[in-house]
């Protein structure tokens, strides 16, 4: 069943540079609600596990170490087709390959260091969701 919520994740990079505002605006005002939101580090081990399914590839040592090497915001949101529509908004995963007006054009700098996360379906969007969130921290 489609839960019509997605999780982001602002990466280090773009919190660093300061769009953790812009970034927030415009995911708004392209329809999607906030219902939860945090700002926090990851540990190492943290972002070991929720990239698991990456272990072995060649960028996931570097992936784990950035993602866990500064602060992040994390949120869930809520559309209706949350996890598609976010992706699209979102953008290819080279910001170079992204298109005009996505997240990652407009802030991501390389393929590592491409300024967002959001999930890629609705299962990993509950489990990511739950990864980083308790169920008081989860709004309607
Ligand atoms: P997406 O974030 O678009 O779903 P993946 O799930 O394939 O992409 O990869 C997770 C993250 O790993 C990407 O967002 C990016 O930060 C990093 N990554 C993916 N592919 C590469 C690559 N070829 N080189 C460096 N980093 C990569
Ligand atoms: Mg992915």
């Amino acid at each position: 069943m489609a839960t019509n919520r997605t999780l982001t994740m602002i990466k280090p990079n773009a919190v660093e540079k300061g769009y953790v505002g812009a970034m927030l605006e415009k995911i708004t005002a392209s329809g999607f609600k906030i219902v939860a939101l945090k700002m926090t580090q990851l540990t190492l081990t943290d972002a070991q596990e929720f990239y698991a399914v990456h272990e072995g590839k060649p960028f996931y040592e570097f992936l784990c170490e950035f993602m866990s090497s500064g602060p992040i915001v994390a949120a869930i949101l809520e559309k209706e087709n949350a996890v598609e529509d976010f992706r699209t908004l979102v953008g290819a995963t080279n910001p170079e390959e992204a298109a005009e007006g996505t997240l990652r054009k407009l802030y991501g700098e390389t393929v590592s260091l491409n300024s967002v996360h959001g999930s890629d379906s609705d299962d990993n969007a509950r489990i990511e969701s739950s990864f980083h969130f308790s169920r008081r921290e989860v709004f309607k």
